[in-house]
């Protein structure tokens, strides 16, 4: 599973702070969104500079070039790619013309009518389930409204896009931000000294001194100028279909998404997961990042002493970075290695976020043995991933997740685990308390899909 991408955007009344710094900023904090391209668009009421290229923030953005990127108002974009489109031209913001001037978008989401749209517009189509596609669409359907004002061409536009969508769209004078009507992915907005910022996670938002306002609304577009807030509801929300992953895997743990802490979520589905599929071990560990607040949550549910038993090298990229298998293999190796005087001898129970192919689960749980480890039993902090995403999370085919070919016995017996559990789905949709289990997204366990 992959995360989707890191949309951001800012706007200062008074600009004295440096516009490209602060959006240098948040998008350093957004970068476990997308590793493989990031940039960065600025408007100062006159015309719309963008920089983007391949890379993480820190390699793309030097100081000389944040340097030459001055306005009152910002966008970013951090991006992961699907298998084999990692090239500059769908790096993101992306620059576009319609009838009333210019306009910088980047988008975070994916369209289920990508081929009906691009239909409409006559252009051929292209199946692929990244970003990039679907932005260009978006933007040529907004040139296509040949409306002058950017507002109203986007509410028309965003009448015929199905799917899941974020995005942050800057004109020379106005900061625009829209989701989706099923809010899939989170948008948030925040208050910066005398302007706003929006961003795909508050976690953002922290690290510039913004403070947390509130999401924006499924359906809900802000349009955000020099000296005017503005916000309509431009889709119905009917039905919300929040993707449960942000909580379970791809938001950061300081992160308040839908509403909730994701820290605090993820220990509650950890003591949840102890109740459903307790074990009888000495010690519990996870497999960092993402297990650790889960495994935090099952150790003190059980009663049993938390410890890290493995170590993670920090100078790694996130394992599924690489579309590439054998490259993943690799990384699998040297990104995780066992404490042996930790685990040597030990019962353990290590808590995980998800098995999607099963190698990695399987090369761990040998690694912890060859460490030492008496038993490993392994506990999942999601229900069994069955189902592809539509909605902007670049899952594997059906055929190659692992729980389509195998029982839970059977999966248990390929990674040589001693035994395997998951979290059931009514346990992981109970754990949310201002959220109803019914407002979230669970197609890649149940194979429901809302759209
Ligand atoms: S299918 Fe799964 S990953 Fe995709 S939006 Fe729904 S819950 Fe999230």
């Amino acid at each position: 599973m992959h995360e989707e991408c890191g949309v951001f955007g800012v706007y200062l009344k008074d600009v004295k702070a440096n516009i490209a710094q602060l959006s240098y900023l948040g998008l350093l904090a957004l970068q476990h969104r997308g590793q493989e391209s990031a940039g960065i668009a600025v408007a100062g009421g006159e015309n719309i500079l963008i920089y983007r290229d391949l890379g993480l923030v820190t390699e793309v953005f030097k100081k000389d070039i944040l340097g030459t990127l001055h306005g009152d108002a910002a966008i970013g974009h951090v991006r992961y790619s699907s298998a084999g489109s990692n090239s500059w031209e769908d790096s993101q913001p992306i620059l576009h013309h319609f009838s009333g001037g210019s306009f910088a978008l980047a988008y975070n989401g994916n369209l289920v009518n990508q081929s009906e749209l691009s239909s409409m517009l006559a252009i051929p189509y292209k199946n692929s389930n990244s970003c990039p596609t679907d932005s260009r669409l978006i933007c040529k359907l907004i040139e296509a409204t040949k409306e002058k004002d950017i507002e109203k061409a986007l509410e028309k536009v965003a009448q015929q896009l199905k799917g899941a969508f974020c995005l942050v769209l800057l004109t020379e004078k106005k900061l625009i931000g829209l989701r989706d009507s099923y809010g899939f992915h989170p948008l948030v907005l925040g208050k910066i000294k005398d302007g706003y910022v929006i961003a795909s996670e508050d976690s953002a938002f922290s690290i510039i001194e913004a403070h947390y306002l509130r999401e924006i609304q499924p359906g809900e577009m802000v349009v955000i100028e020099k000296d005017n807030f503005k916000t309509k509801q431009i889709l119905p929300c009917t039905k919300k279909s929040l993707c449960i992953f942000e909580h379970v895997y791809f938001a950061r743990p300081d992160s308040n998404v839908f509403g909730e802490n994701v820290a605090e979520i993820r220990e509650r589905i950890g003591a949840r997961l102890a109740v459903e599929q307790p074990a009888d071990a000495d010690i519990v560990i996870s497999v960092p990042d993402s297990g650790r607040f889960a495994a935090l949550g099952y150790a003190h549910q059980a009663g049993i002493t938390y410890q890290e038993g493995l170590m993670k090298n920090p100078y790694i990229g996130r394992i599924f970075i690489q579309p590439d298998q054998a490259l993943r293999e690799y990384s699998v190796k040297i990104k995780l290695s066992a404490i042996a005087s930790i685990v040597t001898g030990k019962k353990i129970i290590m808590v995980d976020d998800s098995i999607v192919r099963g190698t990695t689960s399987r090369k761990l749980v040998k690694l912890l043995k060859k460490s030492g480890a008496k038993e490993v039993h392994v506990r999942i902090s999601s229900p069994p991933v069955d189902f592809p995403c539509k909605y902007g999370i670049d899952t594997p085919n059906k055929k190659e997740l692992w729980t389509n070919h195998f029982s839970i016995e059977a999966l248990r017996k390929l990674i040589e685990a001693d035994s395997l559990g998951y979290i059931s789905l009514e346990g992981l949709t109970g754990v949310f308390q201002k959220n109803k289990p019914s407002d979230f997204c669970t197609a890649c366990f149940s194979g429901e899909y809302p759209l």
